[in-house]
């Protein structure tokens, strides 16, 4: 197994019109791409991640960096996170407004004792670890003042299992569109959001942020993979937020690279690329990847 890898993206769990397909298959593809060539590169799996989800931050198509939904007040706050399977470190940012990619920040805290920072005390550490800061306004995008754009879950995510055997998981996101100022939802909340352990697998979610965090989805799905293959893990999703409902995605990757994929929303944006495949595939549907899956 010690070559095997396999990166899997989402571009969030909701419901997709049909003119917006091509535009999330696209993006979800490149993510992957991008995540497959630091892998093949002999990169590590938090490299990978942080790959892949800058791209989807950069893409105005996604609630994630440049181009989040707006909050009450019509501003962008940002949250993100980076877990490292291997060493279970966590680097995480919450209510970012001044950072292009908040997945840089989390980058940066992941190997320094806190988990979680939050607003200006997260911009003043990235800052000081040589991230530019940006103004709160060059965030948001045309798309998200229009009112047709307000209304998706298009957080973004992605796992990877390395080469070498080492997982890691990412997520990043404006949140839910018109939230209340200071409200942090579950993408940057380990075992909520995301979860990573290279003796496991590793999870990211999408979806109703505040029934993810009462059920603690990626923690549960990540103790699942104990007994279960990587389908039947993510497959738990329905189950666990059926005591407070919400709609949700997650994608799953087993320690022996095994995919896993499940939404409770009408369509999942997804990309993935292994190493049994010779490019990558992006998707807006669980079901498609089981007529590709090599
Ligand atoms: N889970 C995100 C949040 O609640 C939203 C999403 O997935 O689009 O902040």
């Amino acid at each position: 197994m010690a070559e095997r890898w396999t990166v899997i993206v989402h571009g969030g769990a909701k419901t997709i019109a049909p003119p917006a397909e091509q535009r999330n298959r696209a993006g979800c593809s490149a993510a992957a791409a991008a995540a497959a060539a630091v892998v093949r590169a002999g990169g590590c799996a938090v490299e990978a991640v942080q790959a892949a989800i800058r791209v989807l931050e950069d893409d105005p198509a996604f609630n994630a960096g440049f181009g989040s939904v707006l909050t009450a007040d019509g501003q962008v706050e940002m949250d993100a996170a980076l877990m490292d399977g291997t060493t279970l470190d966590v680097g995480a940012v919450a209510c970012v407004r001044r950072l292009r990619n908040p997945i840089r920040a989390a980058a940066a805290i992941l190997r320094a004792r806190p988990v979680l920072l939050c607003g200006s005390g997260a911009e003043r550490f990235a800052h000081e670890a040589g991230l530019e800061l940006c103004r709160p306004d060059e965030m948001i995008s045309p798309e998200r003042l229009a009112s047709e754009h307000r209304s998706a879950h298009d957080t973004v995510g992605c796992v990877v299992r390395d080469r070498a055997g080492n997982l890691a998981a990412g997520t990043s996101t404006g949140g839910l569109p018109g939230k209340h100022p200071g409200r942090i939802g579950d993408s940057p909340i380990p075992g909520c959001g995301l979860f990573a352990d290279s003796a496991l697998g590793a999870a990211s979610l999408s979806g109703d942020g505040e029934s993810i965090i009462r059920t603690m989805v990626a923690a549960r799905i990540a103790a699942g993979l104990e007994r279960l293959d990587a389908q039947q893990a993510a497959d738990l999703l329905p189950s666990l937020l059926a005591r407070v409902g919400g709609a949700a995605g997650a994608i799953v990757v087993d320690r022996d690279g095994a995919v896993g994929i499940a939404h409770t929303s009408e369509h999942f944006a997804i990309g993935i690329q292994t190493d049994r495949m010779d490019a990558p595939a992006g998707m807006i549907h669980a079901r498609e990847w089981k007529g590709i899956q090599p």
